[in-house]
């Protein structure tokens, strides 16, 4: 551009919905457009092609994720994986799933869907495949990234690059986090093992076998239904969960003990099961990016101090973020930014709409009123104390969840709302009906799951959307509707 060096920026994942996300936002930016446009944009990828965790990995599939002890699966999906919410809400802006999708569809489905979303606004020009970051520095005699990743698949080359910004998008689904349950470093042996839900695909390896399904959460919950087509007895622990002998499923309390020498499991309210073979932990995932100074996950990092100095990592959030999104410590917002750290919120479209504030961000650093940022921050933080009983864990865990209906913190359609008023994007506001989809979701996918095994579920949504969303939304009110009249 005239002799004006190109402002380059630099995605980290570039082949999930979050790095696809933010390559949608920034090559609209006139800032990207024709030859002369003063950004460019490059995003590198670690996998071979789009899709990230809706991708199955191919047998033998390896990928070295720089800040990992252990290689894992590039991907926690299991073949029976049905989209947690309906895909019209699912959907990135403007860009629906295709119509007479299944309402929850499969992985595979929501793969075709990214991909054909990549196509559509002609991402892949801008990624750089099988291509992982390794380490980043921040270089401040000239102000740029330094970037080392490598290329390759059998053969690894080294890459190096340097940036003007920086855009984490390499996913939260990926390094198993293991609770320190006492005896849990001994309990492997003969006849016993545990492993994490990243690497279950299929309840055939556990045919015949006593197994527990440790944890909460959908994924626990999906896990344990299957395991009852092959295994022997299934037991399911959850915090709180009072012990029920009955039913396909046995409930458990909290698991607080593993004694593998008499072979026990022993949970919160003093009961114990012994026999159990194998131990499947749903019990979620631990942030890790490639190397770089001041992101060094620290467990201990400093919890009760509501700004510390520095940016830090704990595992479980990283802190101090204006928005979830920019360092308010060590970086210029101008100059890094993370999409998709949020949780328990509908995610593509929100990954578009944080995308949106860092293109604004990344021209007009100026924009952030630091104060009234770390003022919101200083407040979320109270209310997380508060709730925290004194568990300073807690708040590191809760500080990235979106938890709906919780009056006290603030809502992901809020959430949304603000980052476009950041961004001054108009046209993609939040509809009405997103939140009162989300809050039916449980029961419209309970609902959906009796209507797909009664073989009815096809008939439902032949021909729905081919006018738009609004057939969808009708057909979700309708779903909600039929489950009302069942029970
Ligand atoms: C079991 C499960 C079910 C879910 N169900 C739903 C659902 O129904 N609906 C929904 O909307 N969301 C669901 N989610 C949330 C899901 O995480 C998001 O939908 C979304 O796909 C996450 O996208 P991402 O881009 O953040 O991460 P990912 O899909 O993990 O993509 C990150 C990408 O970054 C790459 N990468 C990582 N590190 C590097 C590196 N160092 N260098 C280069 N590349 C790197 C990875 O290879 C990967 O391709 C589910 C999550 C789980 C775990």
């Amino acid at each position: 551009m005239n002799g004006v060096p190109k402002k380059r920026i630099a995605v980290i994942g570039g082949g999930g919905a979050a790095g696809l996300a933010a390559l949608r936002v920034f090559v609209d930016r006139p800032e990207l457009k024709g030859p002369n446009a003063p950004w460019e944009i490059h995003a590198f990828e670690a996998r071979k092609d789009i899709g990230g965790m809706w991708m199955n990995e191919d047998p033998g599939e390896s990928v070295v994720y720089s800040g990992y002890d252990d290689p894992v699966p590039p991907t926690p999906l299991y073949n029976s994986l049905t989209t947690m919410g309906p895909h019209p809400i699912m959907a990135f802006h403007d860009f629906l799933f295709p119509p007479s999708t299944s309402l929850f569809p499969p992985a595979s489905h929501v793969l075709d869907y990214l991909r054909a979303y990549a196509d559509h606004f002609d991402l892949r020009r801008h990624i750089r495949f099988l291509t992982s970051v390794e380490s980043l520095r921040w270089n401040t005699e000239i102000s740029k990234w330094e970037l080392i990743a490598v290329e390759g698949d059998k053969d690894k080359r080294p890459v190096k690059g340097l940036y003007d910004a920086m855009i984490f998008a390499n996913g939260s689904y990926r390094k198993p986090r293991l609770p320190s349950i006492p005896g849990i470093g001994e309990w492997e042996g003969t006849g016993r093992k545990f492993t994490h839900a990243v690497s279950y695909r299929e309840p055939s390896p556990f045919r015949g076998l006593n197994v527990l399904v440790v944890g909460a959460g959908p994924t626990g919950m999906d896990i344990s239904n299957e395991l009852t087509q092959t295994a022997r007895v299934v037991y399911r622990s959850a915090p709180g969960a009072s012990r029920t002998d009955e039913g396909a499923i046995l409930m458990r309390g909290r698991v607080i003990a593993l004694h593998p020498e008499d072979n026990r499991v022993d949970y919160e309210d003093g009961t114990s099961d012994t026999g159990i073979e194998h131990i499947i932990f749903a019990t979620g995932y631990t942030f890790s990016f490639p190397s770089m100074e001041g992101l060094v996950p620290d467990a201990n990092a400093p919890l009760d101090c509501p700004l510390p100095d520095h940016l830090f990592s704990s595992t479980s959030h990283i802190y101090p973020l204006a928005r979830h999104i920019f360092p308010l410590r060590d970086y210029s917002p101008r100059t890094l930014a993370f999409v998709g750290l949020p949780t328990l919120l509908v995610p593509f479209p929100t990954f578009e709409d944080q995308s949106q504030a860092i293109a604004t961000i990344f021209l007009n650093g100026d924009k952030l009123d630091r104060a009234a940022e770390e003022a919101k921050i200083s407040e979320r933080y109270n209310i997380l104390h508060k709730q925290s009983k004194s568990k300073l864990s807690y708040i590191a865990e809760q500080w990235h969840r979106f938890r709906h209906g919780d009056p006290e913190l603030e809502d992901q359609f809020e959430y949304r709302r603000e980052l476009l008023a950041l961004a001054g994007k108009k046209g993609w506001e939040v509809q009405s009906w997103e939140a009162q989809v989300w809050g039916d979701t449980p029961v419209m996918r309970k609902e959906w799951a009796k209507l797909v095994k009664s073989g009815v579920s096809e008939d439902w949504v032949r021909g729905v959307g081919e006018k738009g969303v609004g057939e969808w939304v009708e057909l979700m009110h309708k779903v909600v509707q039929h489950a009302k009249q069942q029970h």
